[in-house]
């Protein structure tokens, strides 16, 4: 951890002072994002940074894969909906973002099978996105990575209008929501349009 600690002291040293009141202010006031960010653990994707973003901007969740499972309230632990859940009903974001990303270790794991270590959390959480390989195999794709990368992003677009109180602000016209894939070989970031299809921004 000691490279780490080196860099919470560069970050005090240098950006702390900078950045003090903005913390302050938020502290003081509380945090108030317009947007939230759905995406992946990986330690190459991270929304802060690709959106320059700066603190109290960005409310973020990262889970395996950038997936948002369907709205099932039961009694598991469902920590992806929980923060939809305070970020679009209590914070009343505006807009929620998926932002999935080029080379995605989940999704390898989606297409060709969980490794031995992975069987016991990983398999059942990347059940979520089998409707999306399910797509890609019958589509004979010829990248089937990429293809179920941004299939699992439509996919979890849909499962976003399964949670009654974002269909409902998205139909009031106060809630958008925005498929996203970042590529972490060209830093090159697509959206997705109307039309279907993820085109760079
Ligand atoms: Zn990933």
């Amino acid at each position: 951890m000691n490279k780490l600690i080196d860099g919470y002291r560069r970050f005090r040293e240098d950006h702390w002072p900078e950045r003090r009141d903005v913390f302050e202010q938020l502290a003081h006031r509380g945090q108030a994002p317009r947007t939230m960010v759905i995406a992946c653990c990986d330690s190459r994707v991270d929304p802060t940074m690709i959106f320059n973003a700066e603190p109290g901007e960005l409310f973020v969740v990262r889970n395996v894969a950038n997936l948002v499972p369907p709205y099932a309230p039961d009694s598991t632990y469902h920590s992806t909906s929980a923060a939809l859940e305070f970020a679009v009903r209590v914070l009343q974001v505006e807009e929620v973002i998926i932002m999935g990303h080029a080379m995605c270790g989940g999704i390898g794991v989606l297409i060709n099978g969980e490794p031995a270590a992975g069987r016991d959390f990983l398999k059942l959480w990347m059940s979520i996105a089998e409707p999306a390989r399910q797509i890609v195999l019958e589509r004979g794709s010829a990248d089937p990575q990429a293809d179920c990368e941004e299939e699992s992003v439509r996919l979890s677009m849909n499962n976003l209008m399964t949670f009654p109180w974002i269909s409902e602000r998205v139909a009031a016209g106060s809630l958008m929501l925005s498929g996203t894939i970042f590529d972490i070989r060209s830093g090159i970031l697509k959206k997705l349009q109307p039309s279907g299809e993820f085109a760079p921004v």
